[in-house]
């Protein structure tokens, strides 16, 4: 989950499960409106009720909404839902598939991958940004279809073999629980995924979670080489503290160093775990002609993470 998608789930304006902290039961019965306007105003007089509301979780519907797959640039597909992002990397030697959304959105995105011309059967390798359920929870079914290997940063191997019980934020929620999956190989910081001449980096930036992860990959296009990245930004989930979690001490110092190795990094394709991240559907709309350069945005990229890095600071310093 990302701040971004929260802030979504409001302005899609529908809430899907109601809170358990003071939402009424049945919040379907008022209008959207009023309940958001009575959520926006309790939370300004009460201190500590922001906290509180974050216990709902809210399904956006821009996560299960499709979308027409399509080629990004070279060989990286976009087979994701409307906001939720899975990407397809076609090598000579089988497919890498990033991130596997809801697991009601499996079969969505392997009718993606076979739209473009592609077969799922061909997929040998699943990996994701993060082991929270809008991105992974989709694995199981997808490893199931293709049997492929499942590679993942090693921080969060546990959340994927547990479910998502193991979550310092989410953990032990039955909302934010998904079907368990075993990981094959794990990653570390630098660490690579290999197949067919493709080459992914994997770039251990903790702080959403603790195995949150970034790949950068080279792909050669009209006779040049776009550096790509398909980031994991550093948003912060409503709920959590910056100044650090009981089961995450460290969350602080995690989020400082991802967002410094994050602005070291150079980048020519921005992209990330969720489309609103990257504003993909600013830059593309379906039947759009393919051109390479289309999601060429260093400057998106650095304004993203300046942007989400001064969220932190001001947490932080409001948590003081
Ligand atoms: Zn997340």
């Amino acid at each position: 989950m990302g701040s971004g998608a929260w802030a979504q789930g409001f302005r899609g304006g529908r809430i899907i499960r109601a809170g358990r902290t003071f939402l009424p039961t049945h919040p379907m019965r008022m209008r959207t409106s009023t309940l958001i306007s009575m959520v926006l105003a309790l939370s300004a007089l009460i201190p500590g009720l922001r906290a509180q509301t974050a216990r709902t979780l809210i399904n956006n519907p821009e996560w299960v909404r499709p979308f027409p797959p399509f080629r990004m640039i070279g060989h990286v597909y976009w087979v994701g839902t409307y906001d939720l992002s899975t990407y397809l990397i076609t090598t000579s030697a089988g497919h890498i598939l990033v991130n596997a959304g809801l697991a009601q959105t499996a079969p969505q995105i392997a009718t993606n991958v076979e739209q473009l011309g592609f077969k799922v059967s061909d997929i040998r390798i699943l990996t994701a940004t993060h082991g929270h359920f809008d991105h992974v929870a989709g694995l199981a079914e997808l490893k199931r279809l293709t049997r492929a290997q499942l590679v993942m940063m090693a921080e969060d191997a546990p959340l994927l073999e547990s479910g998502g019980q193991t979550d310092f934020r989410w953990g032990g929620d039955p909302d934010a629980a998904f079907e368990s999956v075993k990981v094959d190989r794990r990653l570390k910081d630098g660490g690579t995924i290999a197949l067919g001449g493709v080459v992914l980096t994997a770039h251990h930036h903790p702080g959403h979670t603790k195995g949150a992860t970034s790949f950068t990959l080279d792909v050669r296009e009209n006779g040049r080489t776009y550096r790509v990245g398909i980031m994991n930004m550093g948003s912060i989930n409503p709920g959590v503290r910056v100044r650090g979690m009981p089961a995450y001490p460290t969350i602080g110092d995690d989020y400082a160093r991802t967002f410094r190795a994050q602005k070291a990094l150079t980048l020519d394709v921005f992209l990330a775990s969720h489309a609103s991240q990257f504003r993909m559907h600013q830059k593309y709309k379906p039947g759009d002609e393919y051109r390479a350069e289309r999601f060429v945005d260093p400057k998106g990229y650095r304004g993203a993470v300046d942007e989400l890095e001064k969220a932190y600071t001001s947490q932080l310093a409001s948590e003081r």
